[in-house]
């Protein structure tokens, strides 16, 4: 991710350019990729609780508090959970973590102007209008209208690192623990 993303900077190199837009979208801010990439490269992220049975939160492998830390739920650690999903989750959950201005989001509210605006689940009561970021149910949707903003959304990670190892799309999933088998 680091080094394609680095290269993209580079108006010439119209390969690596083309991949940043495959994830990313049509317009890019290669800058800001850039410095994030690195920052997820070099990220030491700190797991605040690990094997925690989230009863209440069905299908989550992970999930970040209070943009600090993380922590990993038993069906990350759970026999089905696939290597590549887990590497999904740690990229996810670790751009969550990231310093303003690059902490991460997975919902994108809608004010009257129709600008958009990463936000927390909490937030969703205030917005009549908004689109999840995630690759299963709203991923699409964000790339298209804010290509922009999709380097603040979460799973947009996940997806740039799988596409930057498999050269293709992850596998398409309809829900919140869609597996990224095997
Ligand atoms: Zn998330």
């Amino acid at each position: 991710m680091k080094d394609l993303a680095q290269k993209a900077l580079t108006t010439t190199n119209t390969a690596e350019r083309s991949k940043i837009k495959h994830v990313f979208g049509n317009s890019p801010e290669y800058n800001t990729i850039s410095v994030m990439a690195n920052m997820l490269a070099t990220i030491d992220p700190v797991l605040g609780a690990d094997n925690v049975a989230l009863t209440d939160q069905p299908g989550t492998y992970g999930t970040a508090i209070n943009g600090v830390l993380f922590l990993l739920s038993t069906l990350f650690h759970a026999q089905a959970t696939g290597v590549r999903q887990r590497a999904r989750t740690v990229i996810h959950e670790s751009s969550h973590i990231l310093p303003d201005p690059f902490k991460t989001f997975d919902y994108w509210g809608l004010d009257a102007n129709g600008d958009v605006h990463g936000i927390t689940k909490d937030d969703l009561p205030k917005y009549t209008t908004w689109i999840y970021g995630y690759w299963h149910a709203g991923y699409s949707e964000l790339r298209t209208e804010f290509s922009n903003f999709m380097h603040l959304n979460a799973d947009t990670w996940a997806v740039f690192g799988y596409y930057c190892l498999y050269n293709q799309d992850p596998p398409a999933g309809t829900t919140a623990g869609a597996n990224w088998t095997p």
